[in-house]
């Protein structure tokens, strides 16, 4: 072990005595030459695996024509990138940034402006309990993890949080100072718990009637992750404003703000930042999106999702651990009774599998979406030999 890597990196995380060297698809190597079969993935961030070839391509390309002009100029990557991802959201403007929780405060200031114009000055967001928007100040008020609101108190105000699931519990926070309501389609962190498609319904009803903003965070359920490539089309509906993040870069800093005409109201001067709109990571945006929103990728996802779905409800029968939850391959096993889930993570490490566990009773797969039928089967029983 590297202990001058471990004595300068800030200690954020208990990290594995283990050291990354190199990808290639659903595989790792450590330094060793150990390999990994990877359903971590970068925490749901290599769409398309370790170093896709599409990804090197469009990097090694545009690194040698153009990496940054500043976002105060047009590039052609980022024309094209937002022209895309407007089309498939049906949701006129795009804001391209780097990172989920740099997408998420870009959807709270546009709401809080929106109100301003609107809404006499509204500003509250109602958020959920359980729900995660990222790691800034703002989005970790608006995230309703245990624990948070005190961390780093005192909180930015204005989040209250209602009950996932629940619309009485939404209803009774609405009031002249609400401007919007934001959440997850499924919640990722919390354990990958999913939101009734009758409960977004009931929103963006309830978000129409009071003349407020439906803000989805689709930075862990967007692109193609949970099988359409937007969470939002499984419920029937339209957010006015979602974001992304994770998927849409393949494993780069590259994440979007989505607006339709009626929330955008941005004003020169509101909203940048050094790295948004580059081309180099839009170049890779849109190498990813000509892979996942080609045809049949997404079928695909769809087909593979299930073979995993089944698999892992077997592995639970045989070994009599929880329910399967999720869409796509955004997938979590419950563990029953169990709360072992940091053990289970380390005893499938030691075997050569990386999976990933939101809480203490479950795990949650969220492979490259295009993991091979065979490596799922792989998976299966090395995490069965984990767990058993
Ligand atoms: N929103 C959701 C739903 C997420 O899952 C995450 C990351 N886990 C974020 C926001 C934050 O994204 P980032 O880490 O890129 O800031």
């Amino acid at each position: 072990m590297n202990a001058l890597v471990k004595s300068h990196l800030m200690d954020i995380t208990a990290r594995p005595e283990i050291i990354f060297a190199r990808g290639e698809g659903a595989w790792l190597w450590d330094s060793e030459g150990r390999r990994y079969l990877d359903f971590v993935q970068g925490w749901a961030v290599n769409c398309l695996g370790h170093s896709h070839p599409a990804i090197v391509d469009a990097l090694t390309k545009q690194a040698a024509t153009l990496i940054n002009a500043s976002p105060a100029f047009y590039n052609g990557p980022a024309l094209a990138l937002s022209e895309r991802l407007a089309t498939l959201s049906g949701l006129a403007s795009v804001f391209l940034c780097s990172s989920g929780a740099e997408a998420n405060e870009g959807a709270i200031k546009l709401a809080r402006k929106w109100g301003r114009l609107n809404r006499n000055g509204a500003f509250k967001i109602i958020t959920f309990e359980n729900g995660f928007h990222g790691r800034t100040i703002a989005t970790m008020s608006a995230t309703g993890k245990p624990g948070w609101d005190t961390m780093f108190a005192p909180q930015v105000p204005g989040f209250p949080k209602a009950r996932y699931n629940d619309i009485a519990s939404v209803e009774a926070l609405v009031d002249d100072e609400t401007v919007a309501v934001m959440l997850e389609p499924i919640q990722g962190e919390a354990g990958v718990i999913a939101a009734e498609h009758a409960f977004l319904r009931a929103l963006r009803e309830r978000c129409d009637r009071h003349d407020l903003l439906l803000v989805l965070d689709e930075v862990q359920t967007g692109m193609g992750r949970t099988g359409p490539l937007f969470a939002f089309e499984s419920a029937g509906i339209r957010p006015d404003i979602v974001t992304l993040g994770k998927g849409i870069g393949g494993g780069v800093p590259l994440a979007a703000l989505i607006a339709n005409d009626r929330a955008n109201c941005f004003a020169h001067g509101d909203q940048g930042g050094t790295y948004t709109g580059n081309p180099l990571m839009a170049a890779v945006g849109l190498a990813v999106l000509d892979i996942v929103g080609g045809p049949d990728f997404l079928a695909g996802v769809k087909a593979r999702g299930q073979v995993l779905r089944e698999g892992l409800a077997a592995l639970s029968a045989r070994l009599g651990l929880g329910e399967v939850r999720g869409a796509g391959l955004l997938l979590a096993l419950g563990l029953g009774a169990r709360r072992d889930s940091a053990d289970i993570v380390v005893r499938a490490r030691e075997l050569g599998l990386l999976v990933n566990a939101p809480r203490p009773d479950c795990l949650r797969l969220m492979p490259a979406l295009n993991v091979t039928n065979d490596e799922i089967a792989q998976m299966l029983e090395l995490l069965g030999k984990a767990i058993g």
